[in-house]
């Protein structure tokens, strides 16, 4: 593919709004690019309008999953351009996922393409999983682990932006509701109610008190974290609220995982209901997504900076990152040691309003891809 190529199959990607819930017109396109080019795909449904992709060149082992995510994060007002036009400006590249993460799906997508075109002999399969949802929940990940598409796996590969560092091992991430049940009455007579949001209060300092004399920190992604983040009740000054709700979310490390805070919380919502009846409170899970502990010593880490450094003439450094991916679902049945990494195009701090990748990155890794689609380094 010429760059002007290169760059129209991103074009066409950024102006798809593919903002979560629509992501079928992302797997429509890249699986007509993909069946243009004689290689076999197929569309996953997991809801209307939304489905993920599945595409594979080569057979046998090593299998090595490419996966990156169909959905982009909401727009607002602030940016300088139209945001699902892709408008260059001096070398950049300027619309909605030309960061986070529609260049590296065009990369990888193009480096199988083009491996196919030559008819390049592969060792081993590769296999191409789009997936929907990341941004909230990584439904789309879960969905295929759970059918299968992980199990033959020998390597995995996500290409959200690291720019040119290799990321072994992230944060997980723990979103909960916590509702506390009382009895709406006048505030002049609050004998006769159940002061729902008093009795919230109570348990959010406990837990907050709690929460932070937590000190575990990982060597590879940090300190533990946790906010709350929404808090809910009331709707007259003077009326004794009957209802109130508060939701947290915890960046989870291995040394204190998404189980640790949840037993922290139960445990405190039971001493405070065993003390007084007027404690009511129901805990709910809305997302659960565990620390990813990876290991950076790995024949397809080593490989990865062998292959950046060949193409980008740069030595490739490693890091354990805050956030999470995909990984959290998709690598849920392996090992620690398993072969994973991320690394893709795009400058990870610069993924939100006006984010951009340079036309050099996106080129790069295109070459990086297809560098490891040859030879992932894993001796089988
Ligand atoms: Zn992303």
């Amino acid at each position: 593919m010429n760059p002007t190529e290169k760059i129209k199959l991103l074009s066409d990607l950024v102006a798809i709004r593919s903002i979560n819930n629509y992501e079928e017109q992302v797997a429509q396109y890249l699986a007509s690019v993909f069946t243009e080019h004689g290689i076999a795909n197929k569309l996953i449904s997991y809801a209307p309008n939304r489905s993920n992709l599945v595409a594979e060149i080569g057979s046998g082992h090593p299998v090595t999953v490419f996966n990156g995510h169909a959905d982009v994060v909401a727009v607002n007002d602030e940016w300088n351009t139209d945001p699902f036009v892709l408008t260059e400006k001096n070398n950049e590249l300027y619309g909605r996922g030309a960061c986070d993460m529609k260049s590296g799906l065009a990369a990888m997508v193009i480096a199988m393409l083009e491996l196919q075109a030559t008819k390049t002999p592969l060792t081993g399969t590769v296999r191409f999983l789009l997936t929907v949802g990341e941004e909230v929940g990584e439904y789309g990940a879960e969905q295929l682990t759970t059918m299968g598409y992980m199990d033959d796996v020998d390597a995995l590969i996500i290409g959200e932006p690291t720019g040119y560092e290799i990321c072994y091992a992230h944060k997980g991430s723990l979103d909960i509701q916590i509702d506390s049940k009382g009895t709406d009455a006048h505030s002049s007579m609050p004998q006769l109610g159940n002061n729902a949001l008093q009795n919230l209060l109570d348990l959010v300092e406990i837990i907050d008190h709690r929460l932070h004399q937590v000190t575990e920190s990982d060597d590879a992604t940090g300190a533990f974290l946790f906010n709350f983040t929404v808090f809910n009740s009331g709707s007259q000054v003077n009326s004794i609220p009957g209802t109130a709700t508060v939701s947290l979310n915890a960046r989870t490390i291995e040394n204190f995982d998404n189980d640790a805070v949840l037993k922290l919380i139960k445990s405190a919502v039971n001493e405070l209901q065993q003390k007084d009846a007027k404690y009511r409170f129901d805990v709910k899970v809305l997302m659960d997504l565990p620390p990813v502990d990876g290991v950076k010593e790995t024949q397809l880490i080593e490989r990865g900076k062998v292959v950046g450094k060949q193409v980008t003439g740069k030595p490739i450094k490693t890091f354990g990152a805050a956030y999470t991916t995909d990984a959290a679902k998709l690598l849920v049945k392996k090992q620690k040691d398993f072969p994973f990494m991320i690394f893709g195009p795009g400058n990870q701090s610069l993924h939100g309003t006006n984010e951009y990748i340079t036309k050099d990155m996106y080129f790069n890794f295109i070459e990086i891809y297809k560098q490891l689609m040859l030879n992932n380094g894993i001796t089988h």
